[in-house]
């Protein structure tokens, strides 16, 4: 059996090794064209920092590492044709124009994303800086070393960490964000504005509600000037521009060929087979199974990538292995804070047709400005577990997106987790572990004793989230219907 593997990042990587496993005979081949594999785009804050971490994490391996495995690495080599007919790929070095041909018995496409572009009016097109790739990184870095002030369009989580790296390098970040409120694809908006709040106490300039409609670049010699309007009218100058405008999956090799979904998507089943036989398709370039959503989503996360290219793997020869639903399970840091977050916000919850609510707690140190606060998603009447955000310093919070996660993908409700063991964690007013919190919480909304002093069994100060809170999120829900939980 002759496999071959286009896109030699996390996906791929992880279809080859499991394939390498799995079929000892078979002839694996991964075609990449960049000069290496595995960069990982998490480390770009790294690099920007200018930490001497960087090289040693910017990648986990090698294709001197896979080759010694038995797997064919061909870097330097861009696919640009795929005949599904043929069973072909059609390929060139990057650096010429010999076009060469390869056969396969089966196909991975692993051909991950690539950074979306607002649409914009201006010619700014040769002033566009990205996040994606380590060359993008570079460009970065350059203009950090000289701006004073840089604008950031897009509010995601991406765009959250860039302006907190421009802070760190003493530069003003601009973020500008279309939608109401920061990282709208994840968290309510309550719980977006407590991490607008922050960022802005960093002093990060944010506007939010502002389309970008129209980008004027100085392209004199060297100039660096960029003024930006928005569909308000407001105008921002700055020494440069990054886009974090999400990602867009790249299936240019197998559009017609393939049933394409959400963004243009490849569309994939539980064994990550597309609609051509013995094609699969893995990571940014396919769709995702989220739990508790009817149609197949656009979820580009790392952690779906290593997850589904080996579920392909194991089932290049036949459906051996589903692959578990996907909660968009997502961390992201603030120096010594975290916010992770997992499953359904509530307005995402209330377009999907759950009657849902939110259960809120906020738990603080007793002797230290150490806390976290919960925000968490559930059905009402069956106390379905749908998701939770978290946020708090990095101790008190890590590993509750992971738990509830694994909640939700095996439908556990709250009363299933209240008298679960966790470990105690020592220090905090409300000594009980969260989940047990969160079930009393609920019990007293239901009772009507909601933000009452003294209310509920721990009479430790639990609040649920304002009845408001809830009609806005619905309100949310059913005027914006974007689904997507893309960064
Ligand atoms: C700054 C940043 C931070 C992130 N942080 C997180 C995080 O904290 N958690 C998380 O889960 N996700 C995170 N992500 C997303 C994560 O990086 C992606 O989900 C992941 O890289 C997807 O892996 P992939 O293998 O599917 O595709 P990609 O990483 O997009 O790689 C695709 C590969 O295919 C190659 N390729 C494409 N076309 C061809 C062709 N025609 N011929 C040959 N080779 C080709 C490309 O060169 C590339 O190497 C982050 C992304 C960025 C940019």
């Amino acid at each position: 059996m002759r496999v071959v593997i286009v896109g030699g990042s996390h996906a791929g990587i992880a279809c080859a090794l499991r394939a390498r496993e799995e079929y000892p005979d078979a002839d694996i081949v991964l075609y990449e064209k960049q000069d290496a594999i595995g960069f990982v785009a998490q480390s770009i804050p790294l690099y920007l920092q200018g930490s001497p971490s960087f090289d040693k994490i910017r990648s986990y391996t090698s294709a001197t590492a896979l080759e010694a495995k038995g797997i064919t690495v061909r870097t330097g080599m861009v696919v640009r044709r795929v005949d599904t007919d043929a069973k072909q790929i059609i390929f060139v070095p990057a650096a010429g124009d010999d076009l060469d041909i390869d056969s396969y018995d089966k196909l991975v496409i692993a051909t991950g994303s690539y950074p979306s572009i607002p649409l914009a009016a201006g010619d700014y097109r040769d002033k566009l800086l990205v996040v994606k790739t380590y060359s993008d990184a570079v460009r970065i870095k350059e203009l950090m070393s000289t701006a004073r002030t840089v604008i950031v369009i897009g509010g995601g989580a991406i765009g959250i960490e860039m302006t907190r790296g421009l802070i760190d390098a003493g530069i003003h970040p601009v973020l500008l964000q279309a939608p109401a409120a920061l990282l709208d694809r994840y968290l309510d908006d309550d719980a977006a504005a407590a991490i607008r709040a922050g960022l802005e106490q960093e002093g990060v300039e944010i506007h939010t509600s502002s389309l970008v409609t129209q980008i004027t670049a100085d392209t004199a010699e060297g100039g660096r000037n960029i003024t930006v309007v928005t569909q308000a009218g407001e105008t921002y100058t700055a020494d440069g521009i990054i886009y974090c405008t999400g990602f867009r999956p790249n299936t240019v090799l197998v559009g017609g060929q393939v049933e394409l979904g959400e963004m243009g998507a490849i569309v994939v089943d539980d064994y990550m087979r597309t609609s051509e036989p013995d094609v699969f398709a893995v990571g940014d370039c396919s769709t995702t199974t989220l739990k508790h959503v009817i149609v197949p989503t656009y979820v580009p996360h790392a952690s779906d990538a290593f997850r589904q290219g080996e579920i392909a793997a194991v089932n290049l020869m036949g459906p051996r292995r589903k692959l578990n639903s996907s909660q968009g399970t997502y961390s992201l840091n603030f120096g010594d804070h975290t916010l992770a977050m997992t499953g359904l916000s509530l307005k995402r919850a209330l377009s999907e047709g759950f009657d849902a609510a939110v259960a809120y707690t906020r738990n603080n140190y007793i002797d230290s400005d150490r806390f976290y606060e919960a925000r968490l998603v559930y059905e009402k009447g069956s106390h379905l577990i749908l998701g939770i955000s978290v946020r708090g310093t990095v101790y008190e919070i890590s590993g509750v997106a992971d738990l509830y996660s694994l909640a939700i993908e095996q439908d556990l409700t709250v009363d299933d987790m209240e008298y679960s063991d966790f470990f105690f964690k020592h220090g905090f007013h409300n000594p009980f572990g969260l989940p047990n919190i969160l079930a009393d919480v609920i019990r007293n909304e239901e009772r009507g004793q909601a933000g009452e002093p003294g209310a509920g069994r721990h009479s430790f100060g639990a609040q649920t989230v304002d009845s408001q809170d809830v009609a806005a999120a619905r309100d949310a829900a059913t005027s914006d219907g974007d689904k997507g939980t893309a960064l």
